[in-house]
This record gives C-alpha cells, sequence and structure tokens, in this order.
C-alpha cells in the first residue's frame, strides 16, 4: 500500500535522529532498536554483545542511567552519555487516586511538551496507557486531546520511555507491568510508523519482551492502516472508537467519519478479521441522550452483526469545556442489553480515575490552564 496517498497531519517536529559533529545520534536510548546499538557499537569497535548487555540494563534491570548499568565498562557507558542522552522524559507532575491503583504522570519532553500517561492496577494486571502524539488532529467533539490540534508526534523512545517509567513505578509496588494500551493522547495510525517501532523495541526478548498480544493498538477509524496493521507480524489487539451506528452522528462526534464513513470503516475491519483471525473491540463513549437512546443500540447491533468482536462502553468521563453528560446507570444497562440481546458480546467500562481527570488529554489540558493562570508548574496541584 503506497502511504503517501494518506492525508495524515504533518507533525511539526519530529524528533528522530539529529546530526551532531556530522554523525547522526538518536535523542534518547529508548529510541533505538537492538540492532541498530548493535550498529552502534560495531561503528565504535566495540563488541556487539554490549548492545545485549545494555538493552537488559534498560530493559529489564530498569536502569534509570548508564552508570547503573555497571555490567558496561565506564569507557562505554561515559561514550554513551556523550552521544545518547539516556533520559527521554521528565515526569513533572503525579496524582493517584482510587486508593493508589491509578496513577497518571504528566512529563516534559526535552523540547518542553508535556504528554500523559496513566498506569491501572487490577487484581491480575497492571496496565499502562501510553500517549502517541503532543495534542490530536482528529478533534472528536468530545475528547479534551481533540480541543489542543495537534502539536506533534510523539518519537518511538518517547513512547517506550513512557512504558519504562510506568514498569519501574509498578516495580516498586512489588508488580510486573503486564498490559499497554494506546488509548492515551493521540491518533496512533497517525503516527504509525513510530507506533510500530515502539512495539519493536518493548517486543524485543533480549529487553523487556513484552507480548505483542498483551498490547491494544485504539483508533479513530485511518481506513488504510487497519489494512495495514493486518500485515505487520505483531499479534497487537485492535480496538476501534465507533461512538455511533449511524454515519450522521458519527460524523459530528469523530470527524474523520467523512473521510472513511462507517461501511468502509467496517468493511476495513471485516479484512482485518478474515487475515489475522483476531476479534476486534469497538470503545463506545456513552454520551447522555446524544448516542445512548434505544435507537442507537439498535443501529450499533445492525452494523457490527456477525463480525468477530467486542463492545466496551465507556461512560462519558466529563471534561468541563464540553456540554456532553454522563448517561446513568440504567441508560447504560439498557443499552448494554440491546445489544447483548442482539448477540453483541457488551461490557460496561467505567474508566479509572475520573477524579483525576484521567480521560485523555484532560490532566494536560487543566496544566495548561494552571500555567496560564501564572501557577508553578513544578508545584501548582491540580486536583483541588
Ligand atoms: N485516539 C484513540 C485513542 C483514544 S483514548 C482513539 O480515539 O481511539 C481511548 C478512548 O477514550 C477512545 O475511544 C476515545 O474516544 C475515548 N474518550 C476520549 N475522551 C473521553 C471521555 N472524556 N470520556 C470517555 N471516553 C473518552
Ligand atoms: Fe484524537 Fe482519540 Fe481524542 Fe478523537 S478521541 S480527538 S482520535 S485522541
Amino acid at each position: 500500500m503506497d502511504t503517501n496517498e494518506i492525508a495524515t497531519p504533518e507533525p511539526q517536529l519530529v524528533l528522530h535522529p539529529v546530526a551532531r559533529r556530522g554523525r547522526f545520534v538518536p535523542r534518547n536510548i529508548y529510541e533505538l532498536r537492538l540492532d541498530e546499538l548493535e550498529g552502534w557499537c560495531h561503528d565504535r569497535g566495540e563488541a556487539t554483545y554490549r548492545a545485549r548487555q545494555l538493552y537488559r540494563g534498560v530493559y529489564q534491570q530498569l536502569a534509570t542511567g548508564y552508570d547503573e548499568i555497571q555490567v558496561l565498562p565506564k569507557r562505554l557507558r561515559d561514550a554513551l552519555a556523550e552521544d545518547v542522552p539516556f533520559a527521554a522524559l521528565t515526569p513533572i507532575h503525579e496524582i493517584s487516586t482510587d486508593d493508589g491503583e491509578t496513577l497518571k504522570v504528566l512529563y516534559q519532553t526535552a523540547d518542553g511538551q508535556t504528554l500523559e500517561t496513566v498506569l491501572m492496577f487490577y487484581s491480575d494486571r497492571a496496565t499502562v496507557c501510553v500517549s502517541c502524539q503532543v495534542g490530536c488532529a482528529v478533534g472528536c467533539s468530545f475528547c479534551a486531546t481533540g480541543l489542543m490540534g495537534l502539536q506533534r508526534n510523539l518519537s518511538a523512545g518517547e513512547m517506550v520511555a513512557q512504558v519504562v517509567d510506568m514498569a519501574r513505578r509498578a516495580r516498586d509496588k512489588g508488580r510486573p507491568l503486564t498490559n499497554l494500551v494506546m488509548m492515551g493522547m493521540g491518533e496512533p495510525f497517525h503516527n504509525y510508523d513510530n507506533v510500530m517501532k515502539m512495539v519493536a523495541i518493548l517486543h524485543d526478548p533480549m529487553g523487556m519482551g513484552f507480548g505483542a498480544r498483551r498490547i491494544t493498538i485504539s483508533t479513530s477509524g485511518v481506513v488504510p492502516f487497519i489494512d495495514k496493521l493486518a500485515t505487520e507480524p505483531w499479534q497487537v489487539n485492535l480496538a476501534v472508537s465507533i461512538h455511533a451506528g449511524d454515519d450522521e452522528l458519527r460524523s459530528e462526534l469523530v470527524p474523520l467519519n467523512q473521510r472513511w464513513p462507517l461501511a468502509e470503516l467496517i468493511g476495513a475491519i471485516r479484512r482485518y478479521i478474515k487475515i489475522t483471525g483476531r476479534r476486534v473491540s469497538f470503545e463506545y463513549a456513552m454520551l447522555n441522550g446524544v448516542n445512548t437512546r434505544d435507537d442507537d443500540a439498535r443501529q450499533l447491533a445492525r452494523r457490527l452483526r456477525g463480525l468477530l468482536c467486542h463492545v466496551n462502553l465507556i461512560p462519558y468521563n466529563p471534561t468541563p469545556a464540553y456540554p456532553y453528560e454522563r448517561p446513568g446507570k440504567d441508560v447504560i444497562e439498557r443499552f448494554a442489553a440491546i445489544l447483548r440481546d442482539a448477540g453483541i458480546p457488551a461490557t460496561v467500562r467505567y474508566s479509572r480515575g475520573v477524579e483525576i481527570a484521567a480521560a485523555c488529554g484532560q490532566l494536560h489540558v487543566e496544566h495548561a490552564a494552571t500555567l496560564r493562570a501564572g501557577a508553578d508548574s513544578a508545584s501548582g496541584s491540580l486536583d483541588d
């Protein structure tokens, strides 16, 4: 497929390798696949097994700097520190809720952008929710991230760094990080190559060995990349934000529905299931009175009939800038029952961290507002 034909927004700045002293060096250690690190070692006359030692230090030991990877000779650690900055992100604000079961961290990038990542502990797993862009160009009518427009794509290293930092925080609580969802800020299929590079780096058995089946990529419906994902070697899960079974309503909620309407979207998902044999999940943000009527449920059921799928109903997490409301439990359960009666498996996902604005982009937006109000970014409290 010719991806040049696909209208994806231009990132304003892509943090890829930058030229320094005539050589290309990456912005941070998390940017590099193992084979690229081996190349780095080779170019400097170092044995390539050093790259594997380094990878283990970064992804298994979860070191926070080269000096913690004592198995490497000092000479090599110094050369690395000179060439490849270790850290990609600086945590600047943290909020935890649900009795410490949900943690949200606001990070700052090297160029001063902010993004957010959420860590959620469940009885049987710990899940990190990763951002792939600062802002988002899709502009869904109810989403805090959409309000910002697209600032820029995140690099693979900036995504990997979110996962590693959260893996460290999980380890501090005696828990392994088991799952990853691309459900933070941004549209993963508008930053496809970097997201796939992130998967490759995390998946490497010499590093974290993060199973692709434990990774879920959520898209608002960028159809060509659903087809592309179907051809990837990675067995990642696909989630599609559908939010309506009717084109007119969906185009209001998710503007890119005008470009790829439901028939095309469902067609691509059908092809994806045929090729991969994998179940697709649908996300449906429940906006009271907007997409929560019985007819909305029946229309959705008609669209999804016969698909190997599952629907996750997400009661709306209120964002001050928008007029939408979260429906009551009775409305939610009634909607779910209509889907189930039509043979569509449906689960209600009461989102974590409502009181810390855990829906994607909300903390960032509040942080920006706090800064505008002249508060101190380091100490300003967002949760009062
Ligand atoms: N950009 C991707 C990932 C977004 S976050 C996508 O749109 O699929 C994961 C889900 O949360 C999406 O379905 C998104 O539409 C939904 N969402 C965003 N803001 C929300 C809010 N305030 N309340 C409930 N769901 C929300
Ligand atoms: Fe972007 Fe997803 Fe928010 Fe829509 S819901 S604006 S695609 S981040």
